[in-house]
């Protein structure tokens, strides 16, 4: 007599996944997710998938929520950090082209949540609308850029935003105007459980050129401040005593290491990955700094970067 084993949750959700989506629409068991982040670290994701439109994503989302298998958006990697054992779940991704749209609606700049922020920044310019400059730089997509809050050069996203689409976990969609938002220092609440679709953003008349003068100064500045080598941006918030970086600096920690990981000697609050690191390396790195600032000057250093998944 032959016995047929179960079908375990993630393998009947992967299979009800390529029922309900539509071809275009990627989706990979066990995917390495290191290449997908910028500082090029940690293990697989169960499923991975990139829906091809916003009911594709709808799909998803209610599949998950209905399996009970757990979600959560991977935008460029660029502020994530993926533990080695990598996420026992669905991570999301919105690349694909029908979520990176950006173009002018009514005056505004609609940005899709794939879109990437240095091409809202130079969609911007080529309108004639200043006050996202600042985006120029930041490696992310405007999905990841709105969950953090991202800024730079005393700007962040949240100053230019007029409203954001969103996501339920249940898969609902709602627009939510600018004052419906709770918005902090590198950190939009909703977007912890909710996924952002996209956002309406407004700027003011300027000439493209000096626009563009600006970005070219911030892109200068940028250069000359932060490491060449992989990493994640800010490792920590700046606490409000005193810039992370230089509260790293003060206690003498650039150049510090734990295995390939190394805290930048270029930027105190970069943890750069120069010699094949794990995921582990950085989170050790990551907790000796803290200790050492806890120890030595009282100050508790909270992380920006967001850890997901298991060792
Ligand atoms: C070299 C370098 C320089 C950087 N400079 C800056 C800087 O100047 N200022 C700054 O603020 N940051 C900076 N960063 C950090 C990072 O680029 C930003 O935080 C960026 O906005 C993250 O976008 P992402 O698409 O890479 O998001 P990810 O890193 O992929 O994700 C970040 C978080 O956002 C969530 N997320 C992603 N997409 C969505 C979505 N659609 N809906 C809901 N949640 C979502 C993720 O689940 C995760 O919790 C830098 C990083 C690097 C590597």
């Amino acid at each position: 007599m032959t016995t047929t084993s179960q079908p375990t949750p993630i393998q009947s959700l992967w299979q009800q996944l390529r029922e309900a989506l539509p071809e275009s629409s990627k989706i990979n068991l066990d995917e390495p997710l290191a290449r997908k982040t910028t500082w090029r670290v940690g293990g697989t994701a169960d499923i991975y998938i990139e829906p091809d439109s916003e009911s594709a994503l709808h799909s998803t989302v209610r599949l998950c929520h209905d399996n009970k298998v757990p979600f959560f958006v991977l935008g460029r990697g660029s502020n994530v950090l993926v533990r080695d054992g990598g996420f026992r779940g669905v991570a999301i991704s919105l690349n694909h082209p029908w979520f990176q749209s950006v173009e002018i609606q009514d005056g505004y700049i609609w940005a899709g949540a794939g879109a990437r922020q240095k091409d809202v920044a130079l969609f911007a310019k080529k309108n004639g609308l200043a006050g996202m400059e600042f985006l120029e730089g930041i490696p992310g997509s405007m999905g990841g850029g709105l969950r953090m809050n991202a800024g730079a050069m005393g700007a962040e996203l949240f100053d230019c935003v007029i409203s954001m689409r969103v996501m339920s976990p249940q898969g609902e969609v709602q627009n939510l105007q600018r004052d419906a938002i709770e918005v902090h220092y590198r950190r939009c609440p909703i977007l912890k459980d909710y996924i952002a679709l996209g956002a309406l953003l407004q700027g003011t008349s300027d000439d493209p050129a000096s626009i563009g003068e600006r970005m070219k100064n911030y892109s200068q500045k940028r250069w000359a401040s932060q490491p060449a080598a992989s990493s994640a941006g800010c490792v920590f918030k700046n606490p409000t005593e005193i810039p992370a970086g230089k509260l790293v600096d003060e206690l003498g920690l650039k150049g510090m290491r734990v295995g390939g990981a190394c805290v930048s000697d270029v930027h105190g609050n970069f943890i750069v990955n120069d010699q094949k690191a794990t995921a582990l390396d950085i989170l050790n790195l990551i907790d000796q700094v803290q200790k050492i600032a806890k120890e030595k000057r009282g100050i508790a250093l909270i992380t920006e970067i967001q850890i997901v998944g298991e060792d």
